[in-house]
């Protein structure tokens, strides 16, 4: 994303494609120390005067990246509000399986009403979230899904994911704080879905905007 018009707000940003091998100014910083989704090697990129052909502008009209960037920007938030269905589904599925296996006091920990209870709250979480996913997705196949809604699914189910992880991890008790335990991944990848994509604040200001 580079700013190719310095006078210019939204009008003075382009996308440039950038073919890094070998480019000179391109390089790689440190690999970042996050504290969850330890997977993805989030890292600093730096291009410092990096000149690159003129045809590698995106879009072939300079002016254009802020419009392309906000174009594609509800697919995005969709890609985070399904991957974050899955991981709430996921979590539920650990924990249903970890407290019919643990036992406490001489029971299963499932059959304690408060786990019972909290796992009915966070199924339920899951398939309402599933409802309004697949709604979204339903207009977004269509090419109907608008900024605010594609805002609405990544502040609301992301919210959810938090709190699902949240609670399920609490039901693992001690296991739960300990990373050998996937649920404790679950936690710390989901923090950030809150996060990225545009802050869930962000989200809210695009909402209030169409009300
Ligand atoms: C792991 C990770 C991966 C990422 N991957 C990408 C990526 O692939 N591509 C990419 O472009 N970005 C990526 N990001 C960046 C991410 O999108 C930003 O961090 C995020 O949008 C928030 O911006 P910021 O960090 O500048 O926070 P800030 O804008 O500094 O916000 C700080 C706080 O202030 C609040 N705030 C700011 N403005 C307002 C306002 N107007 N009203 C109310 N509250 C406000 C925010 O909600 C937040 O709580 C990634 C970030 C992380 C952590």
């Amino acid at each position: 994303v580079a700013k190719t018009d310095p006078g210019e707000a939204a009008h003075g940003v382009s996308l440039v494609v950038v073919e890094t091998e070998g480019a000179e100014g391109f390089r790689r910083g440190r690999v970042l120390d996050k504290i969850g989704l330890k997977g993805q090697d989030t890292s600093e990129l730096f291009l410092d005067d990096v000149r690159v052909p003129t045809e590698n502008l995106l879009g072939g009209q300079v002016g254009l990246g802020f419009i392309q960037l906000m174009q594609q920007l509800p697919q995005e938030r969709l890609l985070i509000a399904v991957t974050s269905v899955a991981a709430m589904e996921s979590a539920v599925e650990q924990t249903i399986q970890y407290t019919k296996e643990r036992t406490a006091f001489g029971r299963e920990i499932f059959t304690f009403q408060n786990t019972k209870f909290k796992l009915a709250e966070c199924a339920t979480e899951v398939n309402v979230c599933k409802a309004f996913l697949d709604q979204c997705i339903e207009r977004h196949l269509r090419s109907e899904l608008d900024v605010t809604g594609a805002a609405m699914a990544k502040w609301w189910i992301t919210d959810r994911l938090s709190r699902v992880t949240d609670e399920c991890l609490q039901l693992f008790g001690g296991y739960g704080y300990m990373t050998e335990y996937p649920i404790s991944r679950a936690w710390t990848a989901a923090r950030v879905q809150r996060i990225f994509g545009g802050t869930n604040e962000i989200m809210k200001e695009i909402i209030s905007r169409s009300l």
